[in-house]
């Protein structure tokens, strides 16, 4: 799993947070003026096969998301969770998408 290849430090991303569960990185192929992933660094396939035992790690992903945005320099964002083929999904390692700034210029 590729993301799981940015966790494990085998390919390189431009990084701008880590802690214990886990990483944010900068999108390769940005959407936005700024563009960045939260991805807990265990390897869970979608938000379908997230259960109760996924809480706190959930919870932990979205409240990230306004520290590290302000921290880009946003005052809004939009996140975005792709889930499954049919909704989106490319790179099946769950990940919040955190876009903003406006578009790429
Ligand atoms: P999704 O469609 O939600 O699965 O999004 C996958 C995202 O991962 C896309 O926006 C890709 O541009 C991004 N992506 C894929 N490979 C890398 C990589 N090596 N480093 C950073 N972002 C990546
Ligand atoms: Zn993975």
């Amino acid at each position: 799993c590729i993301f799981c290849k940015i966790v494990a430090g085998d390919i390189p991303a431009k990084r701008l947070y880590e802690d214990d569960a886990l990483i944010a990185f900068h999108d390769i192929r940005p959407q936005a003026k700024v563009h960045f992933l939260i991805v807990p660094k265990a390897h869970i396939e979608t938000l379908k096969t997230c259960n109760d035992s996924h809480t706190e790690l959930l919870g932990r992903m979205l409240l990230l998301a306004p520290k590290l945005a302000a921290e880009q320099g946003l005052f809004g964002f939009k996140t975005v969770m792709h889930v499954e083929r049919e909704g989106g999904q490319e790179v099946f390692h769950i990940h919040l998408h955190v876009l903003g700034g406006g578009p790429v210029a």
